[in-house]
């Protein structure tokens, strides 16, 4: 399937590594111009050669925190109008509220929240011009099953999912979608440390806390960066323009829910 999104300009946020490469990969492999941001220099710069590498695709790389005026202002410096964003970040710590100070709160609403409002405020208006914009905010099933030591999480992302719900109803009509993807499980660097710290805090094996979450799901394995990619590709596609303000879950089936 032609997802009709060739030459289109992508602004791919925390994209080196996990989730955020994988949508990067994709979008170039329809055909995208990518700009991909992350704060480490050389992972980021690997990332980006390694998409050329496999798609031929422009691809051109900010070392930039995402989640600060300069760095998105950096980040929108090296693409300016954008007809595809993808809003990506680090997800905050786990742990229990009773630790966590006015400031940790600030900092995962700043980054899981403001962050990407921010960049839709920079961006939307020009896709709307342009009349073609398709927005994807990278969240987690969190949002729909709080995950209880990821309260930071929880509360910051379902902040974004509240305006998010209003906001993509105003500008479809322009043909200008705002999807969340919602991912479960995927085999990534986040996922590795959160069992490395169950592991830890359990004083189990690494590989017994891997085993138990990944047959706890019910498609036996955890999901892959490439899979979470094409998903938010299609969502970003020109075909997919009927669909906004939705909220897609990627977990193997492991959100219980009928609905
Ligand atoms: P990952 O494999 O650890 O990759 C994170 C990427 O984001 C890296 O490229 C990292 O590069 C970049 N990054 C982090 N903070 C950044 C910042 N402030 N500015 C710019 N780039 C930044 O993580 P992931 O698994 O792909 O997770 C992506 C998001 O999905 C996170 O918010 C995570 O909480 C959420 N999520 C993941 C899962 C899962 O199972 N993997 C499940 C639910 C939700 P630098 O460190 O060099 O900046």
């Amino acid at each position: 399937m032609d997802l009709g999104i060739a030459g289109k300009a992508a602004l791919v946020c925390a994209a080196s590594k996990g989730l955020g490469r994988g949508c990067a990969m994709a979008l170039a492999r329809e055909g995208c111009v990518v700009t991909i941001v992350a704060r480490t220099p050389g992972p980021l710069e690997t990332a980006a050669a390694e998409i050329r590498a496999a798609t031929g695709a422009t691809v051109t790389a900010v070392a930039a925190d995402i989640t600060t005026d300069a760095g998105r202002a950096a980040a929108l410096a090296a693409c300016p109008t954008p007809d595809i964003l993808v809003n990506n970040a680090g997800g905050p710590p786990p742990g229990n509220f009773r630790d966590w100070e006015r400031e940790d709160w600030l900092a995962a609403v700043e980054a899981n929240m403001i962050t990407p409002i921010l960049l839709i405020k920079a961006v939307v208006d020009g896709m709307i011009e342009r009349g073609f914009g398709r927005v994807v905010n990278i969240t987690s099933t969190s949002v729909k099953a709080p995950i209880p030591i990821l309260g930071l999480s929880n509360g910051a992302r379902a902040g974004l999912t509240g305006f998010i719900a209003g906001l993509a109803r105003e500008t479809v009509r322009h043909n200008v979608t705002i999807n969340n993807l919602l991912p479960g499980p995927f085999d990534t660097d986040r996922l590795r440390s959160t069992l490395v710290a169950t592991a830890k805090a359990q004083n189990l094996s690494l590989e017994a806390v891997t085993e138990a979450r990944r047959t706890a799901n019910p498609a036996q394995r955890f999901g892959t960066a490439e899979e979470f990619g094409d998903a938010c590709a299609y969502l970003c596609s020109a075909q997919a323009s009927y669909i906004t303000g939705q909220n897609m879950v990627l977990d193997g089936g492991a959100y219980p829910g009928t609905m």
